[in-house]
């Protein structure tokens, strides 16, 4: 069969409509699979489920579907995925350790070690429980003192992480019961065969956490992109709750007040006299392919 060269993947979770900034990262991973000559998977990352919104995630398919973004084959849903994340879990064998310690005792055993009260573990729980301790999280034992990982984004250039150093063991599975994101992204990027993550920069900082789990499950590397964040007016990241985009309308003029909008934001000079979401999607990725592929960059 033949395998495409190139798969990206958008992978929102279901806590809040399409928005400017999930958009923009939709869009820029949409052009770059275009671009590429890829195809384009949807994933819904919906292991959160304190923090799911009922029907968001069909919301969200049909925002797209609106905006012209197509997937290829079906829509996948982390919730359904469980299995894969525990094969893997089991996978990682005495890398994992159970963890007893609450958020409150983290921080105050920093503190006692002198160092600010953080919630890097100080890895209380590493040589195994203290008696009588109840197992709440799963950890990933990473090597000390250093273990520095370098990762060249397609944007954000060379990046450069301690994780011993600056992340610690990090939580695979979660004291509520709940599967960690960096776990399940590993996993559903391996098993949908992604090549290329592009994503929003809020996300450059797990990217460090993401490779050593592909390289502790013996996974492939993939390429990164990460585009920069949507900000409001005040600076701050554009949530899901301060950013909300009308595509709840159904006579909104999508093309001018959300696709033409995002473009612009990525950089992308797209005619504002374009009159179907077809020729939009046509310029774009036009645009994008002389700028990220043929390698003239963003400016930053
Ligand atoms: N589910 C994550 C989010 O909505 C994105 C994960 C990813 O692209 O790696 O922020």
């Amino acid at each position: 069969m033949h395998q495409p060269t190139y798969t990206g993947r958008f992978a929102p979770s279901p806590t809040g409509p399409l928005h400017m900034g999930s958009l923009v990262a939709a869009m820029a991973s949409y052009l770059d699979a275009k671009a590429h000559h890829g195809q384009w998977l949807v994933r819904i990352e919906d292991l959160d489920f304190d923090r799911n919104v009922k029907g968001v995630d069909q919301h969200i398919l049909h925002s797209l579907q609106r905006c012209g973004m197509q997937w290829e084959g079906d829509v996948t849903w982390q919730s359904q995925r469980q299995d894969l994340y525990q094969n893997a879990l089991e996978k990682l064998g005495d890398q994992v350790y159970a963890c007893a310690c609450s958020r409150k005792e983290i921080a105050d055993s920093r503190l006692r070690m002198g160092e600010p009260a953080s919630q890097i573990y100080p890895g209380t729980c590493r040589g195994g429980l203290s008696e009588g301790k109840v197992p709440r999280a799963w950890r990933l034992r990473l090597p000390r003192p250093h273990h520095v990982i370098h990762v060249k984004d397609r944007y954000c250039g060379l990046q450069t992480q301690d994780i011993s150093i600056e992340v610690g063991d990090f939580v695979l599975k979660r004291a509520d019961g709940f599967w960690a994101y960096q776990l399940a992204v590993v996993v559903d990027d391996a098993a949908q065969g992604i090549t290329d993550i592009v994503r929003g920069a809020d996300l450059l900082d797990s990217t460090a956490r993401q490779i050593y789990l592909q390289e502790a499950l013996g996974l492939p590397r993939v390429r990164y992109l990460h585009v920069p964040v949507v900000n409001n007016d005040a600076g701050e990241k554009l949530s899901k709750q301060t950013g909300a985009l009308a595509f709840d309308r159904g006579d909104n003029d999508l093309l001018h007040e959300a696709l033409i909008p995002a473009a612009q934001f990525l950089q992308l000079p797209v005619s504002s006299s374009l009159t179907t979401i077809d020729q939009f999607w046509g310029e774009a990725t036009g645009l994008w392919e002389q700028r990220m592929v043929d390698g003239l960059g963003m400016q930053r």
